[in-house]
């Protein structure tokens, strides 16, 4: 997939469905978890682990006895091991503490020896301990079964290391205690507490996957001839039916494993598991012989049962890897041209557009740019989700105030563009009034409560020898004077405002004057690392101090930069500003924080670049390995990229992939250039805390990544919950307003403490400067 941009992505047959959604038990066991008051989590957790194990423990001995049949199957390993994938690190002694008196318990009241009890508890608790520690160690994501590299460790670990400490522990206690031969009874118990986990570590972590949504008639029909095969085959006389008939079953677990994902396969393993044992002990199906011992049989249904059951899961684990990723493809596909919330167009197809409409000479063309009045103090007083709600409704009504054939887009916040096309520049101003009309009557929220939103419209007629900046250019300036006329009005830019663009102008004509006198300076972002809580590094924000009009924030002047060919200039005086400051940290503190610094796309056109950063770590006596580059996704598609960045790579400096998903087509081009990390952008970031999707998203990126040997920012990261997920998901750094926001040079040696830990002990704290 390397290097070719525009492969296709291949839809799947297999897998495609509408959106997954998470298990219907989530969210109430969550709910029921959090109605739990903190400190007796603890508590609850060990007994409703304990109650559970004894349960589990009960029905096998209703099965077959454990002893003399061969711990046939033993699933209580399954639920401890489970358990501890489910719940925090600090929790654990609470889950083994229940599973250890659970097995104790029953062990004394069944009437086995004091010692052979003590010695099957720590048997069983070992066990799923070892198991759960390699996989924390080891594994991909913690406490799941996806990607399919996790549940191959997950076999490894879960299904083999542990239950061999277990059985190593556990068979000399049985054979010391109760008679036997130690040849006999470990492997019975390795296979039995095998299968066990099998069976009910999937059922119970698959909570957290996602499922593929699929109608009732197709569950009810998987469910209904596996359980219809499953009794026919294992619970036919004795004799009467060939062992191959087994392989009836193995067309059910494909069903699942390719339709139902890893929770419809575990959910359908179960069944069939303890259907067959119950049977097998019986004496029935087509495993048990007349003429062998029972145990036989029942140590050979274990074998067939774990294989079938491994392979499906893993088939399974594959096919909702491939579908993450054709899902992640299409978001960002979709995400490149379309605004999330309204599903209208975004501002990437303005300029082509306004380009052909401006070039075809025929009617006239207007563009307006819409803004919704006050809409952050809507977020602020009545949240977000009103906010959204109030976009949502603003879109629509848009939409339907414009004729077939004018186009709608939503280009930022509270910001739309409709270009209309074929009206005269008198019936524009009737046309702006009665869409100013249709947005302002009241919207109704969720709660009852009700806002009426009020639209301002700058509004600026295509003419001959205009090009689409500069229609932007005028309705932007004709919107800022309806906003300061009292707004909830239209201002149609004509000569009066050009003096506003005249303005702009001469910004543009100060800044290179700026930058030579030092006007432009660095404020510097923390990036923190999640698994540590250390400070990973720092990003440079470039911030102009304007003797006359005060704090001027880089959206405003490095796209001037840009279009004047200041862009270079501008990126070395915030590279030698930062390298100096670094220096300066490094004497005050003895430590040396790595340090990040955008580039401007065109910057990749120029061959000088890397001779001048060269220079940069050269004049500050900093090494390479301490500086990253960030760049965007448009940059990185410049013909001349691939040459330039690899000669920066070669530098020793560090390529960082800003604002990854705006704009981007597809995963495959992260292999396009040498990149060490990829920021996801803040808009992936905003939803995760109440939108499922957005999680999978994210969740399907971080994977995909990580398979590539990149590792994650997540960018703008605002409150707890967002980073609890990110933790959860395995990203690896977080940058944002919940950390701190940019700081002054000066204000950064109070932070750099190696031993600090942003994220704090015990969850998610916040860090010193949080706001
Ligand atoms: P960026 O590279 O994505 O930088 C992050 C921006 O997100 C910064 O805005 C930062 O203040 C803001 N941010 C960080 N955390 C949060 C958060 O939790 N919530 C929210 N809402 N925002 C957060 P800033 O400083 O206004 O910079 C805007 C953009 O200007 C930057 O986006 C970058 O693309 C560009 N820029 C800044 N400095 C330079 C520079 O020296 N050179 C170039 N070429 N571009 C620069
Ligand atoms: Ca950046
Ligand atoms: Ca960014």
């Amino acid at each position: 997939m390397a290097g070719d941009a525009s492969a296709p992505v291949v839809p799947l047959p297999i897998a495609v469905g509408a959106p997954a959604r998470p298990s219907p038990l989530h969210a109430p066991l969550r709910g029921l978890w959090r109605a739990i008051p903190a400190r007796l989590r603890g508590p609850a957790l060990g007994l409703a682990v304990g109650l559970a194990y004894l349960a589990l423990a009960q029905f096998v001995i209703w099965l077959n006895d454990p002893v003399n049949a061969g711990a046939g199957l033993w699933p209580a390993a399954g639920l401890t091991l489970g358990a501890l994938m489910l719940v925090p690190g600090r929790l654990w002694p609470w889950v083994l503490a229940g599973a250890a008196a659970a097995e104790f318990g029953g062990d004394l009241a069944h009437g086995y020896p004091l010692w052979v009890s003590v010695g099957w508890s720590v048997a069983n608790t070992a066990e799923p301990l070892v198991a759960a520690l390699l996989l924390r160690r080891f594994g991909d994501r913690w406490g799941a079964l996806t990607p399919a590299r996790n549940l191959i460790l997950f076999g490894a670990f879960a299904l083999v290391a542990g239950p061999v400490v277990g059985a190593t522990i556990g068979a000399p206690a049985t054979v010391m205690g109760i008679g036997g031969s130690l040849y006999d009874v470990w492997p019975k118990w390795m296979v039995g507490d095998a299968l066990g986990v099998l069976v009910v570590a999937p059922v119970l972590l698959s909570l957290r996957e996602r499922r593929p949504r699929r109608g009732w008639p197709e569950v009810a029909a998987l469910a209904a001839g596996t359980l219809a095969v499953a009794v026919m085959v294992f619970a036919w006389p004795a004799g009467g039916i060939t062992r191959t008939m087994a392989y009836l079953l193995i067309p059910f677990f494909m069903w699942a494993a390719l339709r139902h994902g890893v929770r419809g396969t575990a959910w359908l393993s179960q069944a069939v598991t303890l259907n067959a044992n119950a049977f097998t002990a019986t004496g029935e199906g087509p495993i048990f012989r007349a003429d062998a011992p029972s145990e036989h049989a029942v140590t050979l249904l274990q074998v067939f049962l774990a294989v079938t059951v491994a392979s499906a899961l893993l088939v399974a684990a594959l096919v909702s890897e491939l579908s993450d990723r054709r899902d992640v493809e299409a978001a960002l596909r979709h995400r490149a041209s379309h605004d999330v919330l309204t599903g209208l167009p975004n501002r990437s197809l303005l300029p082509g557009v306004l380009e052909r409409a401006l070039a075809g000479g025929g009617p006239a063309v207007a563009l307006l740019v819409c803004d919704i009045d006050h809409l952050k103090s809507v977020n602020d007083t009545l949240g977000h989700r009103a906010g959204d709600a109030l976009l949502a409704t603003v879109a629509d009504r848009l939409r339907a105030g414009v004729r077939e054939g004018d186009l709608v887009t939503r280009i930022s916040g509270d910001e739309f563009v409709v270009v209309v096309r074929g009206v005269e520049e008198d019936r524009l101003e009737a046309l702006c009034t009665d869409l100013i009309a249709r947005v302002a009557r009241p919207v109704a929220l969720s709660d009852n409560g009700e806002v009426t939103p009020s639209l301002s419209i700058g509004a600026a007629v295509g003419a001959p020898g205009l090009t689409a900046d500069d229609l932007f250019t005028g309705a932007d300036t004709a919107l800022y004077e309806a906003k300061k006329l009292g707004r909830g009005r239209t201002v149609l830019f004509d000569d009066c405002l050009r003096r506003h663009a005249a303005d702009r102008i001469a910004l543009q004509a100060d800044l290179p004057g700026a930058i030579a006198s030092g006007q432009v300076r660095c404020e510097f972002q923390p990036e923190i690392e999640l698994a540590t809580g250390a400070l990973f590094g720092v990003e440079a924000l470039a911030r102009w101090d304007h003797p006359t009009r005060g704090l001027v924030m880089p959206g405003s002047f490095v796209p001037l930069a840009e279009v004047t060919g200041n862009a270079g200039r501008l990126f070395e005086t915030v590279l030698d500003q930062t390298l100096r400051s670094q220096g300066d940290w490094l004497a005050a503190t003895g430590t040396r924080p790595q340090v990040a610094v955008n580039l401007s796309p065109q910057q990749l056109a120029d061959p000088g670049l890397p001779a001048a950063v060269a220079r940069a770590l050269v004049r500050a006596g900093a090494p390479a390995e301490s500086l990253w580059l960030e760049l965007t996704e448009s940059a990185a598609s410049d013909e001349s990229a691939p040459a330039t960045l690899r000669a920066l790579a070669d530098l020793g400096v560090h390529l960082a992939l800003d604002d990854f998903g705006t704009g981007w087509s597809s995963m495959a081009r992260l292999t396009d250039h040498p990149w060490e990390l990829v920021k996801l952008d803040r808009s992936f970031i905003a939803p995760i805390a109440r939108d499922h999707g957005a999680v999978h998203v994210v969740r399907a990126m971080i994977v995909m990544a990580h398979a590539l040997g990149i590792r994650v920012v997540a960018e703008g990261v605002e409150d707890a919950d967002q980073l609890d997920i990110l933790r959860d998901l395995g990203c690896d750094i977080a940058q944002g307003f919940l950390f701190s926001r940019s700081l002054r040079a000066d204000d950064l040696p109070a932070l750099l403490d190696a031993g600090a830990d942003w994220c704090g002990p015990g969850g998610p704290l916040v860090g010193p400067l949080a706001v």
